[in-house]
Formats: structure tokens, sequence, C-alpha cells
């Protein structure tokens, strides 16, 4: 069943299963490693947007953007959906 889409559309940024973040390295390995972070247990913890699979390192959202800047050719097919990332409480 092909219903990841319209599911996923659905709950908006609630994503189980993390995204990886193709074509851009992690600030400390310079490894393609980075994925989505999850969202914190608790609302009082901080909201990272990326974490490293090999080190563990995260990056905030303003992070993100400013690493990704350094890579004029990161495809910017993620930046439209940062957008979408603001939580809404
Ligand atoms: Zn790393």
């Amino acid at each position: 069943m092909r219903v990841h889409h319209l599911a996923k559309a659905a709950v908006g940024d609630v994503d189980p299963q993390p995204e990886r973040l193709p074509g851009v390295p992690c600030r400390c390995s310079d490894r393609f490693a980075l994925r989505r972070a999850l969202l914190p247990a608790r609302p009082d913890d901080p909201v990272y947007w990326s974490q490293c699979d090999k080190c563990r390192d995260v990056m905030s959202e303003d992070e993100y953007r400013s690493w990704t800047r350094r890579y004029p050719s990161m495809p910017t097919a993620a930046s439209s959906r940062m957008n979408n990332h603001r939580p809404s409480h």
C-alpha cells in the first residue's frame, strides 16, 4: 500500500521514520550521514533540525541553514519543506 505520502501530508512534520538529508555533510565528521532529528520527547527539550548518524552531532534549523549556505551546490529540495517545520504551539 502506497499511502505514505497521504499519511505524511496529513500529519505534517510528525514523521516516525528519520528522513535522510542527502548531500549535506556533517559538520564534525564530514560524513554524509545527516538525517532529520526526531522531535523531542519533552516539550521543554530543544528542537533540532538534523542529527548525524555517525557522531550524533545535532543542528538546530538556524544552524542547518547557515551550514548549508556553505554549499551552493547543495540540493535545495529540502528548503521549501523547512518552512513547514515550524512548531505550531
Ligand atoms: Zn558527524
